[in-house]
């Protein structure tokens, strides 16, 4: 085991869901499925509105050639019902932005569409699992919404890690699947193995503070699948620092982990990898925690996706003095602008929390230069200079400090004595670097098109002049032609 630099031990929390086994949410009436709920190319609609639709029947893809190998993944229906609106509504985002949504009213049965599972999936190649897996709208459920079948090519892995180290405060959705359903996580990192070419090597990292987990997983695990027990420290579930605590390798920024052999999957995205292949059915639902201080029954609840956040918080008891609603866990998650947002395939918490904690939140205060935020951070960054620039809107100087390798994992808002919310002044940095990029190839595409322009009126300008030279010349020539017969025909006459 490596230690990676800085991180903190934030007060978790989990014991408000820990011992809640995983229970079915209720149907809604409403689903709204945001077209785009992965990191890649969107997805288009290919359902109307007034269309029938069974549960996990596919309701919008990339209409690209060969969508497969492309960074997306499908869109399949939560539930059975009725399309009633196609329409942009808010989604889940930092930003609070609109995009398309396929709104559906349900029919309260549920039913499956046809499922078709790949039961002999061993018998078949890697290629066609990987096929079957992008098919069933798989992506990363540890948050980042990365296409799964991205990370399932080959290309010299000989590793795989699934990453059941869940860091974050108040979320326990991971800690009951592994508790709950091992064997399915065993079973889909056997098929991930199978599509990533049929490697051997299989670690399943645990944190130490969840011993039933570890337990569960150790018993469920064939002989080529190693579950580790590694150290609980925040943000030991991010990507980077998990295969460093593993292997001591370091990923630089902008290098992936194949580089090293290695590819990194998340408990629940093995048993959505199991459920497609074994079972026939894509990715519908998944695990979320609804917890917090103003909910009077904090749960893990199996959620379709779609499912309106003001349902699941109802479902658990909201109460009265509810102030906020905040999507992912205390140390990374944002709160949403209301709480009809849908849950999307990255929601894995729900944090319903009390306006006293936010009355009572410490007023932010001058930086005192203290340091405390460079020692915690896990990346090795200058957090403090990075927040200079940020509220200096030095946009340029904020990227030589290595603005996007921040991780936005909060451990430097967290330690910090001033209580500065460093982490909205590097999202806000981030936000306006990518909105300047949109507006410069925006402007050049525009400067692009105007050059073109220029370009074919000039062409059409001079085409048109030698046309009118061309008929100039024929016209001249005719005249010469009609002289010289008019002349012989004068010689004749005469
Ligand atoms: S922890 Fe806060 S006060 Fe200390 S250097 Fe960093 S930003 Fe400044
Ligand atoms: S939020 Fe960014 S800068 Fe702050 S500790 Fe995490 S990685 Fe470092």
């Amino acid at each position: 085991m490596w230690q990676f630099h800085g991180g903190v031990h934030p007060k978790d929390h989990k014991n408000l869901s820990s011992t809640s086994s995983i229970a079915p949410a209720d149907i809604p009436p409403f689903l709204v499925l945001p077209l785009l709920q992965h990191i890649g190319e969107p997805t288009e609609p290919v359902v109307n509105i007034g269309d029938k639709v069974l549960k996990g029947q596919i309701i919008a893809h990339c209409h690209a050639y060969n969508c497969r190998k492309l960074m997306t993944v499908p869109l399949h229906s939560s539930s059975s019902g009725t399309v009633v609106a196609i329409e942009e509504r808010t989604v889940p985002h930092p930003s609070g932005l609109t995009a398309p949504c396929i709104i559906i009213e349900t029919d309260g049965k549920d039913t499956w569409a046809k499922q078709v599972p790949l039961t002999d999936y061993s018998d078949l190649s890697s290629n066609m699992v990987r096929d079957y897996i992008a098919r069933a709208g798989i992506v990363g459920l540890g948050g980042a919404g990365f296409p799964a079948h991205i990370k399932l090519r080959p290309d010299d892995i000989d590793t795989l890690i699934i990453n059941g180290s869940e860091c974050e405060p108040y979320i326990t959705c991971d800690d009951r699947l592994m508790q709950e359903q091992p064997h399915e996580i065993i079973a889909g990192a056997k098929i991930i193995k199978h599509a990533l070419g049929g490697i051997k090597r299989c670690i399943i990292a645990v944190e130490d503070n969840k011993p039933a987990a570890y337990k569960a997983l150790s018993e469920a695990a064939d002989e080529q699948t190693k579950v580790v027990k590694i150290p609980t420290v925040y943000p030991t579930g991010g990507e980077k620092q998990l295969i460093y605590v593993l292997t001591g390798h370091k990923i630089k920024r902008g290098q992936l982990p194949a580089k090293f052999g290695i590819v990194v999957h998340n408990v629940e995205t093995a048993r959505a990898v199991y459920r497609a292949v074994q079972l026939g059915r894509p990715l519908v639902s998944r695990v979320i925690t609804v917890t917090g201080g103003a909910v009077d029954n904090p749960q893990n609840l199996e959620v379709r996706l779609g499912t309106p956040m003001r349902f699941l918080v109802d479902q658990c008891g909201r109460k009265p003095e509810m102030e906020r609603l905040i999507m992912g866990g205390a140390m990374m998650g944002f709160a949403q602008p209301d709480d009809d947002m849908p849950v999307v395939k990255t929601t894995n918490c729900l944090i319903a929390s009390l306006g006293d904690r936010i009355k009572d939140k410490p007023v932010q205060m001058p930086c005192i230069r203290c340091g405390a935020c460079m020692n915690t951070c896990p990346l090795n960054l200058l957090p403090q200079q990075l927040y200079w620039y940020a509220k200096a809107k030095d946009l340029k100087k904020i990227q030589d400090y290595n603005l996007f390798e921040c991780i936005e994992c909060g451990c430097c808002s967290y330690v910090c004595p001033s209580h500065i919310p460093l982490v909205s002044y590097y999202r806000y940095a981030k936000a306006e670097i990518r909105k300047g990029e949109n507006e410069q190839k925006k402007a050049e595409s525009a400067k692009q098109r105007h050059e073109f322009r220029i370009f074919r009126l000039q062409r059409e300008k001079e085409e048109r002049k030698a046309k009118h030279k061309k008929a100039a010349t024929d016209k001249s020539k005719q005249d010469k032609i009609k002289a010289a017969l008019a002349r012989v025909k004068e010689k004749k006459g005469s």
